[in-house]
């Protein structure tokens, strides 16, 4: 089967198409044909090797297909079954063996590049709006990167939490694309200080939550725009990683907490996997939850994929297309 693999971490050009045996399912594993995977900021992360693994490297965190075998042991699913899911890697290969532990099965109306472009990035908005700081009707929100892939779902569900939302965003065209998902203040960060709009926005108290996936370049700001006691939930670094903090700080701007925390910590058991998966799902099915789907490509153009995620041009999703 063919697969894209990493030999030596690096640039977008180390991802290279190889042709690899068809993997087998062991007990309690599921082979899956893939149809189509997400691109996410994660799988730049293992290509580069700022996160550690043994090459060959597969890549891809994200899929959706149709299930080809099943191993020993596995109850719930069985070949022809049309899945999805997330934090598996691999996804960037025609065939995928994933525990069925990690599987969900995909609504009847929800295509293959809708289902593998919202696993990962829905149910990271799923959990930062639900769990690490669930929103509550008339709450207020900032979220960087408004228009990007986690971005634009993290806006749609806090509006559907009933929350105010701020968004920040590079561009006039993803301003407009934000404003669409439902943010209700927009403030480009390119161009005004957005500590000192959001402030000024909510009559100096500042807001409850900041959502923040950018890192290096938002941080203290974000740290200011928070009311007392309020959540910082840094929960990316796309300009890069935060520097080392003293914990004062966090006193000396109001009692403020900080929490890092990743999706993996958020599907630990199989109903917490679940209530996020078939939230997400079902809300996408019944047209509550819109994703935007920047670009589709082959699976051989995986490197052209990174290039764009990591040029700070898109607004919304890549999908590869496998078959
Ligand atoms: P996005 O679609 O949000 O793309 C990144 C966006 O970040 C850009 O479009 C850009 O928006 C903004 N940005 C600001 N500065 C830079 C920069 N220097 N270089 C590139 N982009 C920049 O990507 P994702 O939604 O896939 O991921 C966003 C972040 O969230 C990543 O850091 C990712 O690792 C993290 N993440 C974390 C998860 C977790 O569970 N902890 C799960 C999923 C994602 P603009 O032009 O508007 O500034």
């Amino acid at each position: 089967m063919k697969a894209i693999q990493v030999l030596t971490p690096g640039g977008p050009e180390s991802l290279q198409l190889v042709d690899v045996p068809k993997p087998e399912p062991g007990p309690t594993q599921v082979l899956v044909r893939i149809a189509a995977a997400g691109v996410n900021f994660i799988d730049v992360y293992f290509r580069t090797g700022h996160y550690k693994a043994d090459p060959p490297i597969a890549i891809g965190s994200e899929g959706a297909g149709t299930v080809e075998k099943v191993g020993e042991g596995v109850t719930e699913f069985k070949p022809g079954d049309r899945v999805a899911y997330a934090m598996v890697r691999g996804s960037y290969a025609e065939y995928a063996v994933v525990p069925e532990a990690m599987l969900v099965k995909i609504p009847d109306h929800v295509d293959f590049v809708t289902a593998a472009a919202a696993m990962l990035q829905g149910m990271t908005a799923h959990y930062l709006t639900h769990s690490t700081y669930p929103l509550k009707q008339g709450e207020t929100c900032l979220v960087h990167a408004a228009a990007g892939g986690a971005g634009g779902l993290i806006v749609q569900m806090a509006k559907m939490l009933g929350a105010r939302v701020f968004g920040t965003v590079s561009t006039e065209e993803k301003a407009r694309i934000a404003r669409q998902s439902g943010a209700d203040e927009i403030i480009l960060y390119t161009q005004q200080e957005f500590d000192a709009e959001v402030k000024r926005l909510t009559n100096g108290k500042g807001v409850d939550v900041v959502y923040d996936s950018v890192g290096k370049t938002t941080f203290d700001k974000s740290l200011n725009s928070l009311r007392p006691r309020g959540m910082m939930a840094l929960f990316g670094q796309s300009s890069g990683p935060v520097p080392p903090l003293d914990p004062a700080t966090l006193n000396a701007k109001g009692s403020l907490y900080l929490t890092r925390p990743g999706l993996a910590h958020h599907v630990l058991t199989r109903e917490e996997l679940l209530w996020r998966a078939h939230d997400v799902l079902k809300w996408i099915d019944s047209g509550q939850l819109k994703l935007r789907i920047d670009r589709t490509y082959p699976l051989a153009d995986a490197a052209a994929a990174h290039r764009d995620l990591e040029s700070r041009k898109t607004a919304g999703k890549l999908v590869l297309v496998v078959s």
